[in-house]
């Protein structure tokens, strides 16, 4: 078989065998297939689509590029959570330590950030020291002995997955329904995962910008979990406008923090109320939607989560001196106000507009690899639907570059939309699919 005859016959639109696909990832992953035939092929598979077939065969293909984890000695109910990628989108941040708090353990293999979107390593490698590149063994161990582990995908779990991730990252071709549906589940399946809350992010600042893509996606990456002997139900939600005020790294951490500790964004607040509800009642620790949304609240109100979540820190080393003392955390040099220039209501705030001039103020990558600035980001202070007064504040600016932040000033202009009438706010979710 040869690279260039199945990146034809990508282009051309035609249906790839198990076999073409096994060979592909298989070729890629050990390096004989160079990034340059890899990206044709990522962007002709963006452009031609692939069929649930082909999807099913390239998510099974990279769970095989690498080791699997069996995680049937080590918890009782292996559970887990994804999100599709958004802006804002700290949940993780907040959820696992949340229903782990809940009583279930919860071992997580996270990503970094992908395009427009931000990644829970890099959001947690904020806190000096944290760890994101723990072995399988203390992979193991910690979700052993402590219950709790947040880190990036080890190269030899779905390696294959790993190296495409990052090469979409800068080639233009994260959404794809079929790659995003394989790259999620291969590393859910690879990395034990047996029950799992998919949270498939619909809008404007998310890979599926229709309410109808995302459910494909999410029926897509159920069938797969289905397929391969597992559980998982995926909740529809909005990426209209960014979720909570903080998108950036370290800014996020903070708000995640501020979140756990009772306070924070009442949209944030809520999002991962439903999501960690939702993984409650998967792994069994409650057997109604309602006892397991009232046992989440009682965590988060009584600081158990918070507790869980220095746990998590410090087991990976990370400083505790900087969760307990957010100002410790990295601050960008220059920090200024967007105002309003009219009053009015908002009709619209591009999530995707200010994940974008996130990662240009430095808080992402344009190349594999940029290193990241933690400090920089920007606040969102106000929902679409919100009545505004001239001069209100719309957004904070954090940079560490007045050319960057002169640029990001006059982008994020463009983000919002005004409405002379009342708008609705948006809701937070859309559906669920089983
Ligand atoms: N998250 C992933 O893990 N992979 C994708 O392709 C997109 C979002």
């Amino acid at each position: 078989m040869r690279a260039t005859e199945i990146i034809e016959k990508k282009r051309d639109s035609l249906e790839l065998s198990k076999e073409e696909i096994q060979f592909f990832i298989n070729a890629y992953a050990n390096g004989d297939i160079p990034d340059y035939q890899a990206s044709a092929w990522a962007m002709a598979v963006l452009l031609n689509g692939m069929s649930a077939q082909e999807t099913t065969d390239l998510t099974l293909a990279m769970v095989k590029s690498g080791d699997t984890l069996d995680l049937s000695g080590v918890v009782d109910i292996a559970l887990d959570k994804h999100s599709t990628g958004g802006v804002g989108d700290k949940t993780t941040l907040v959820v696992e330590p949340l229903v782990f708090a809940c009583g279930l353990p919860v071992g997580k293999m996270s990503g970094r950030g992908l395009g427009f979107s931000g990644g829970t390593l890099d959001k947690m490698e904020s806190i000096p020291g944290f760890r994101t590149d723990l072995s399988k063994e203390e992979f193991l161990t910690q979700l052993k002995d402590l219950g709790l582990v947040l880190t990036g995908q080890t190269g030899d779990l779905a390696p294959a997955d790993g190296k495409l991730y990052a090469l979409r990252d800068v080639t233009a071709t994260v959404p794809s329904l079929p790659l995003i549906a394989s790259s999620i589940m291969s590393k859910k399946i690879a990395a034990g995962a047996q029950r799992m809350v998919l949270d498939v992010k619909v809008g404007v600042g998310a890979f599926m910008e229709t309410l109808e893509d995302g459910k494909e996606l999410a029926e897509i990456m159920v069938r797969i979990a289905n397929l391969a002997g597992r559980k998982a139900i995926a909740l529809l939600s909005d990426m209209n406008q960014p979720l909570g005020e903080a998108v950036g790294n370290a800014l996020e951490v903070k708000e995640a923090i501020a979140v756990l500790k009772g306070n924070g964004p009442s949209d944030f607040r809520e999002h991962s109320l439903v999501v960690a509800s939702h993984m409650v009642l998967l792994g069994e620790a409650e057997d109604s939607l309602e006892a397991a949304r009232k046992l989440a609240e009682e965590k988060l109100g009584d600081g158990s989560a918070w507790e869980r979540f220095r746990d998590l820190v410090d087991a990976q080393g990370g400083d505790l001196s900087y969760v307990d003392n957010l100002e410790k955390l990295p601050e960008a040099q220059y920090q200024e106000n967007i105002k309003a220039d009219q009053m009015g209501y908002l009709a619209g705030i591009n999530a995707r507009i200010v994940g974008e001039t996130s990662v240009s103020l430095g808080a992402g990558r344009a190349k594999k690899s940029d290193p990241i600035d933690h400090a920089v980001g920007i606040m969102v202070h106000r929902n679409i639907g919100d009545k505004v007064n001239k001069d209100d504040s719309l957004f904070t600016v954090h940079a560490n570059d007045q050319q960057k932040l002169q640029e990001a000033m006059k982008r994020l202009q463009e983000a919002i939309t005004w409405s002379e009438s009342p708008v609705e706010p948006l809701p937070l979710f859309y559906g669920l699919v089983e």
